[in-house]
This record gives C-alpha cells, structure tokens and sequence, in this order.
C-alpha cells in the first residue's frame, strides 16, 4: 500500500455534510491556500434522497430548489389544522442537484480534492489523523468523518429511528393541493407506535408520500408500502404511478456522538449528532453548523471543544425519552401540541430560537405524569 498523502484538511464521504463543509473551505478566502482532500465511496451521481427544511428568507441553496411551499396541514383524529408558514417557507431540494452544484465547483478549485474510494479505517493519532482507504493511507492535520458507525448502547441515552419509505406518485385523480404540504398525518392506524403520513405534492397528481416512524425498530418493506397505498385510497387518488422511491433510517437520539472527539478529529453530520433528534431533520442544522464550526477552526480552537449541551438538547433528549418508554402516545403529544400552540411557534422552538417562556409553554403540552417520569429517568439515569 501506498503511505501517507499529507493533507491539511480530509474530510471522510461527500455527502451533504461532508459538501457543504467543503464548500464553506471553498467560498473562505481564510482557507485559500489549504489542502484538503474529499474521500467518498460513491459517484453521487444519481438522486439518492431529496431533502427538506423551513428557512426564512433566501437561503443558500434557493437556486436550486425543487419546490417551496408556505402553506402546511396537520392533521389527526378529530384535528386538522391548516396553517400559513409565514414567515418560514418549506424548501426541497434533490440531491443529485445539491451534489452537481457543489461537486461541479470543487473540480475547478485548486486546493480541494475528491477521490472516490472507500475508508477502511480512520486512526487519531496526538499530531494528525490517519486515513486507511482501500487504495492508500492518507494523513491530515484535521480529519473530520460524517462515516456512520453502530451506536453502542449507552445508560441514559436512548435511541429512536425516524424510519420511512417514500413513494414519489402521480395519481389518476388530483388529489393533492400543490399549495400546502401535509406536514404530519397522524389519522392512520398507529399500531401502538408513533406514525404518521407527510405529504410533498408538486403537481394536483404527483407527490412524494411517506410513510413514517419515530420508534425503536424498523418494519419489512411491504408495511411502509401497504401504508402508503392505504392512504392513496383513503384520500381516492385512483390508480397511481411510482415514479421514483425513497427509503431511511435516521438515528433520534440524544446520545453524545462527541465523545470520540480529538483535537485533531471530528465526527460531522449525522454522524456527528447533527440529526436534530426530536424530529430527524438533519439538512438544515447542517448548515447552522458547518458556520459555526468555521469560525471555531479559524480561532484556531480545538476541535474537542466544539460541542457546547444547550438547552434544547435537553427538550430533544425528553422528547425522545417519552416517546421511547411511551411511543404509543407520540399522535396525541403531537395533537396537543399543535392544538394548544401557534404552529409558528413550534416551527421556531424546533429551529431553537425560542426564548424559555415560549419554551416552558411548549413542553407544558406534555402529560405532566410522563413528562415527570422522564425527567427523573434523565436525572438518575434509569433505563
Ligand atoms: C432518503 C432520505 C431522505 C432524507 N430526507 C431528509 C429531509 O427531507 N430533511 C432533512 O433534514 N434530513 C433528511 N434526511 C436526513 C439527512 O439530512 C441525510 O441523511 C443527510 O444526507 C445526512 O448527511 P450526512 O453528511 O450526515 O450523511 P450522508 O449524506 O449520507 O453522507 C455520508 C457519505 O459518506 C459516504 N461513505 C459512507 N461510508 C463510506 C466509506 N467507508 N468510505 C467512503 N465514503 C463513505 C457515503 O457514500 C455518503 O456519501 C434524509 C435521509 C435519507 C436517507
């Protein structure tokens, strides 16, 4: 094997975040003369997921967005609320368009580098860390990695899946309203576990619809598809068209993900517990935090010291504790919670920029019994 390319910068797979904290190296005269190397495994050259998030305003990805929505639906049994999302709007973008865009200006940049291999194995040592490919080793001042890795049971540390499959339709009747998207449809049959239909529609007859979990173990893939075409009949779609088919499993936890930290390695993306874990959207805290963590490399901090608890890690982590030891219960919480709260509101307490009185109002929505519970479990660590 080849030994020890010497890099100031490798970043372990080119997925969302590994691009984007590329990007920023990119876009950061600061970083201009530093080498940085991109290892990922595949192509990226197909749609291999489409993401989704609010933002307010203009955003840094507006010039390729698929679809914007500012208006949404919640919906239950016995509850549905239609609601403006004024002054967020709901953006999805593709993939493939997110990795063309931000690949096509790393291939006419002169200090960063994509090589498409496979990582066998990442090693920090006290002054770099080491990258062992299939084809070489690789050595960095800084190596961050957004390589999952299985989660080790932890005390105090439960772990949820927000797990779907999606199914991109066009249908024979128009059935979907282009203008509002269902943000969550918690009028299916829950099965004793959280459950809930989202619905992106792009046309009057074609949509992305899913089927999701927020639960412990993910099910065979006729259960998500059975579910699907349940609700496309419940809402009398007529016959339909699979275009095109999504599927994940993205960890909700509020587990320290941090831990394995050095000062010259750092974990990134979901791998580095930027999956918000309350909910599993992940592509917007990725941006939040690839700008803060410029400015923590360029004061030249190390890279241990990056994760700070807040206090939303500690509502994320009570969120995931109830629904975890009561996941039957997931609908209702989220019924009352939209019932007995502005929508906007919720929206700004998940993107954490509420201050405690708005916070304190959310987490009342809670069944104060089980909110107890899971307070005392998260204190002394009983699971
Ligand atoms: C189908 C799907 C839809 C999603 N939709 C949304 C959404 O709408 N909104 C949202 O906020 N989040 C969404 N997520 C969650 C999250 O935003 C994405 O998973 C996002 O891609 C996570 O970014 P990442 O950089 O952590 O991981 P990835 O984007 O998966 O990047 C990791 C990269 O590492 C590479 N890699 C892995 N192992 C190796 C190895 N051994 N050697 C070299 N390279 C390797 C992979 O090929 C991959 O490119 C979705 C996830 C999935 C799976």
């Amino acid at each position: 094997m080849k030994n020890n390319k010497v890099y100031n910068f490798i970043i372990c797979g080119g997925g969302a975040s590994g691009l984007y904290l590329a990007y920023n190296f990119l876009k950061d005269n600061y970083f201009k003369n530093s080498k940085i190397l991109i290892i990922e495994k595949s192509k990226k050259n197909s749609n291999d997921r489409t993401w989704s998030f609010w933002e307010k305003n203009y955003g840094l990805f507006d010039d390729i967005i698929f679809k914007k929505w500012d208006k949404a639906n919640f919906n239950s049994q016995n509850f549905s609320l239609n609601f403006n999302l004024n002054p967020y709007a709901f953006k999805t973008i593709k993939g493939i368009d997110f990795y063309k865009k931000i690949i096509t200006e790393i291939n006419n940049s002169k200090n960063i580098e994509i090589i498409y291999d496979q990582i066998l194995n990442i090693r920090s040592l006290k002054k770099n860390s080491e990258v062992t490919t299939k084809k070489i080793k690789y050595s960095g001042e800084i190596v961050f990695s957004s390589i999952q890795s299985p989660l080790k049971k932890k005390v105090g540390f439960p772990i949820l899946k927000q797990h779907f499959i999606g199914w991109f339709v066009k249908t024979e009747n128009n059935v979907f309203d282009p203008k509002r998207i269902v943000f969550m449809d918690f009028d299916i049959v829950q099965k004793k576990s959280t459950r809930f239909i989202y619905v992106l529609p792009f046309k009057k007859n074609e949509a992305l619809v899913e089927y999701t979990l927020f639960s412990k173990s993910i099910l065979k893939d006729d259960e998500y598809e059975n579910g699907i075409k349940t609700y496309l009949k419940k809402i009398n779609s007529g016959k339909f068209k699979i275009i095109d088919k999504e599927k994940g499993s993205i960890p909700m936890t509020a587990y320290p993900f941090w831990e394995n930290n050095t000062n010259n390695f750092m974990t990134i993306g979901t791998a580095g517990g930027w999956t918000k874990p309350s909910t599993g959207f992940t592509f917007f805290n990725t941006i939040k935090k690839v700008d803060k963590l410029i400015n923590h490399i360029k004061s030249n901090k190390p890279l241990n010291n990056f994760y700070k608890n807040n206090r939303f890690i500690f509502y994320d982590s009570i969120m995931i504790d109830v629904l975890y030891s009561k996941n039957e219960i997931g609908g209702e919480i989220f019924k009352k919670m939209f019932k007995m709260n502005k929508p906007k509101l919720i929206l700004k307490f998940l993107e954490e920029k509420t201050n405690i009185y708005e916070e304190l109002k959310i987490m009342s929505t809670f069944p104060i019994k089980i909110f107890l519970t899971s307070l005392f479990k998260k204190l002394f660590k009983r699971y």
